[in-house]
C-alpha cells in the first residue's frame, strides 16, 4: 500500500456524482483505464491493492458500514467473470460506436464512463456493504483483465519454514485469499497487509 492509497477513494464519488453535470470527469475512468493495464504488465493486480480509487473507496469508506460476511466464492469464479467483462466491453464499445456521429461527441462519451462508473459503483456499494468490502474486486472487469495480463508477476512469497500457522495473514487479506496457500494466485492484489502482520516475517514479495 502506497501512502497516497487512503486518499483516493472520494475520486469514485466526484466521478459517479459530479459527473452527472460534468461529463468530462468521466474521462478520469480512462486514465485509470490506461494506467492499471500498463501496470498490470509487469505487476499483475498491483493496481487494485495500491493506486486504483474504487478500491481505496471501498478499503477505507465502505468498510465503516459492511457487515463483512464472507465473500460468496462463486463470485470470483470465470462463469461470473467473463461474462461481465464481455457486457461490459460489449456495453462501452457499443455506446461509443452510436455516439461518434453525434453533436457533443467528447461530452456523451465522457457521460458513458461517468454512467458505468455510477452503475458499478452502486453494485460494488451493495455487495461490499453486505457482504466484505472488496466483494465487487473478486469480478471486476478490470481487475479481471489485469489478472489475465499480468497474474503470474510480482508473486507473493511464502516462507513455510518459518510460519507458525497463526492464520493473522488470511485475517486482514481483503480478497479471503488463503494467503499461507497462496502459490501462483493471480488474484492477489499486492496491498502487504499480510506482510505487514506477519509476527515472523514469512511473506515477502
Ligand atoms: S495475499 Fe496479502 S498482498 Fe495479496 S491480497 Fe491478500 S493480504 Fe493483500
Ligand atoms: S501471519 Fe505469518 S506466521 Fe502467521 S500464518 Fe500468516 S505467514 Fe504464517
Amino acid at each position: 500500500m502506497l501512502k497516497i492509497t487512503p486518499y483516493l477513494g472520494p475520486s469514485v464519488l466526484i466521478v459517479s456524482i459530479a459527473g452527472l453535470w460534468y461529463p468530462m470527469l468521466g474521462y478520469f475512468m480512462l486514465l485509470v483505464m490506461g494506467t492499471l493495464f500498463i501496470s498490470s504488465i509487469f505487476r499483475g493486480r498491483w493496481f487494485c491493492g495500491n493506486l486504483c480509487p474504487r478500491g481505496s473507496y471501498f478499503d477505507y469508506g465502505i468498510i465503516k458500514i459492511s457487515k463483512k460476511r464472507k465473500i460468496p466464492k462463486v463470485l470470483s469464479s470465470m462463469w461470473v467473470r467473463i461474462p461481465v467483462f464481455s457486457l461490459m466491453m460489449a456495453f462501452m464499445l457499443y455506446r461509443i460506436s452510436v455516439t461518434i456521429a453525434a453533436q457533443n461527441t467528447i461530452e456523451l462519451i465522457g457521460m458513458i464512463f461517468v454512467s458505468i462508473c455510477l452503475v458499478t459503483t452502486v453494485i460494488g456499494t451493495m455487495l461490499g456493504g453486505y457482504f466484505n468490502t472488496r466483494s465487487w474486486c473478486n469480478f471486476c472487469p478490470m481487475g479481471t483483465m489485469q489478472r489475465f495480463i499480468g497474474g503470474k508477476k510480482y508473486q507473493l512469497k511464502m516462507d513455510h519454514e518459518s510460519c507458525i500457522d497463526c492464520k493473522k495473514c488470511e485475517k486482514v487479506c481483503p480478497m479471503e485469499l488463503k494467503v499461507r496457500d497462496i502459490g501462483n494466485n493471480p488474484d492477489c492484489i499486492k496491498c502487504g497487509r499480510c506482510i505487514e502482520i506477519c509476527p515472523k516475517d514469512s511473506l515477502s514479495f
